[in-house]
């Protein structure tokens, strides 16, 4: 850990570096913003060759009585901070350090994190300053879980985190297998540690070399599946059993009976917390083994914009309950979200496309851009099927998506090539005829480890028509 005397990021020219950690969101990515292209050896030298990644993995911890004291101070340094804030208008930090650092003398506590705590009210009043800005309406921010953060002065030695309380005293948190797991990757850095009343959370990071990317592959997530893939191969992820989750958690809160608003809200927290970790592990192991996926094949990971999904399933659109609380309890976002920050923790391109870039990836043949036609009603076989005219053929509903997805990722990316360099073969690959094979994976069958057991055996080509 870089060790900087307190005393010295609180002097007038010092306060720069005063420590900005609380601010951080937990799974932050890289530096390089959404969308940007993918590097290629052209355009590699404009750009850094390393990116620092960061993420952050939690785990429970008993506290002291001492610890829980520590957060209840910082918890009221914080407040204290936020109180003087608002009094005199200051939000940046280097206004709010020279305004709060004296009012803190009276905490009898170690003087780093008497920064943290400036640091954490900082972030919290230019969230606020934010929210006014787009004229949404604020409350006064309060600090209302004990909390400590702090980047400085802790140790991570034989698995155990070492959390200074002052007078060269520490509180040691044994770190758990999964925890240690994590830590023992190597070229990585714990960067800071955040300790609530049951959980410690360490940032970590590390820097990473994007990788160069020959191919691009779309996902798409659908109710019941996540499929990935391109021309050539697709692999698709069996989530029927997120489903299957989400409908059972919903019987359960509807059948509770009882007239009483504060116990129905918590029934419905805690069946909500359980239903949302459950689906989520299943997410992961699909989402791991994509990324790993992209990352063998050097694929960029090609991502649709899902802005406003949500409103095509709001009340009033003449659709039944059921089906609404089927398509709302749907983790759109969640998919990505990890999908983003594992594929740049392993330094693969995402691109993400836009709406108008979107357009028409679901209705248009993938072969020859003809309308698709659904399939009647009553047609079971053709249930996840799609009709092209011009082609004479069913095509797959996902498999078309994601080609057509990986198809337009690809457009952009060729655009960031030098001319010539390699636009011609996506252009000689638009009329290929080959059909991807598709390897369907039962996500909730793939172990912890994300190490998919039954998938390699389950190869199922699909027949041509
Ligand atoms: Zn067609």
């Amino acid at each position: 850990m870089e060790q900087l005397h307190p005393k010295q990021g609180i002097g007038a020219s010092g306060v720069e570096s005063a420590p900005a950690v609380a601010n951080e969101p937990v799974f932050i990515g890289a530096r390089s913003g959404t969308g940007s292209l993918p590097s290629s050896a052209a355009n590699a030298a404009e750009k850094p060759d390393f990116i620092r990644v960061s993420k952050s993995v939690r785990q429970n911890y008993e506290p002291s009585e001492e610890v829980l004291n520590l957060l209840e101070t910082f918890r009221m340094m914080t407040n204290d901070c936020v109180r003087i804030g608002l009094a005199n208008n200051a939000s940046s930090l280097k206004r709010l350090s020279l305004l709060c650092y004296k009012e803190l003398s009276r905490y009898n506590i170690v003087s780093y994190y008497k920064l943290h705590a400036i640091s954490r009210a900082a972030g919290m009043l230019a969230s606020r300053k934010k929210s006014i800005r787009r004229g949404m309406p604020t409350k006064d921010p309060y600090a209302v879980r004990p909390q400590l953060v702090s980047c400085y002065g802790f140790k991570v030695v034989n698995g155990v985190l070492k959390v200074p309380l002052g007078e060269r005293r520490y509180f040691d948190v044994p770190l758990n297998g999964h925890t240690q797991n994590v830590l023992s990757e190597v070229g990585l850095k714990v960067r800071s540690f955040t300790l609530t009343a049951s959980s410690v959370s360490l940032t970590v990071c590390k820097e990473v070399k994007e990788i160069e990317c020959t191919r691009t592959a779309g996902l798409d997530r659908n109710l019941r599946n996540l499929t990935y893939g391109d021309e050539g191969r697709v692999v698709q992820y069996d989530l029927s059993k997120a489903v299957k989750i989400a409908g059972t958690t919903r019987e359960i809160v509807g059948s509770f009976k009882r007239n009483d608003v504060r116990i129905r809200r918590r029934i419905a927290s805690k069946y909500g917390r359980r239903r949302r970790n459950r689906i989520n592990n299943l997410l992961n192991c699909a989402t791991k083994q994509i990324v790993e996926e992209a990352y063998n094949g050097r694929e960029a990971i090609v991502l649709e914009d899902i802005k406003g999904i949500r409103s095509l399933y709001a009340r009033g659109n003449a659709q039944g309950g059921a089906f609404r609380g089927r398509m709302n309890s749907w983790s759109f976002g969640e998919a990505q979200r990890q999908v983003e920050y594992k594929a740049k923790w392993r330094g693969v391109p995402v691109i993400h496309l836009t709406k108008g870039e979107t357009r028409g990836t679901t209705i248009g043949c993938a072969r020859c851009g003809e309308r698709l036609q659904v399939a009647q009603k009553d047609d079971v076989r053709h249930r996840r099927q799609l009709w092209c005219p011009r082609c004479g053929r069913w095509v797959d509903r996902d498999v078309n998506a994601v080609t057509n997805l990986s198809r337009r990722g690809r457009l952009r990316f060729d655009r960031s090539l030098p001319e010539g360099a390699e636009g011609e073969a996506c252009e000689a690959m638009k009329g290929n005829p080959t059909t991807p094979a598709i390897l369907r994976v039962d996500a909730s069958k793939m172990t912890r480890r994300g190490i998919p057991r039954s998938y390699l055996n389950q190869r199922i080509i699909l027949p041509s028509d």
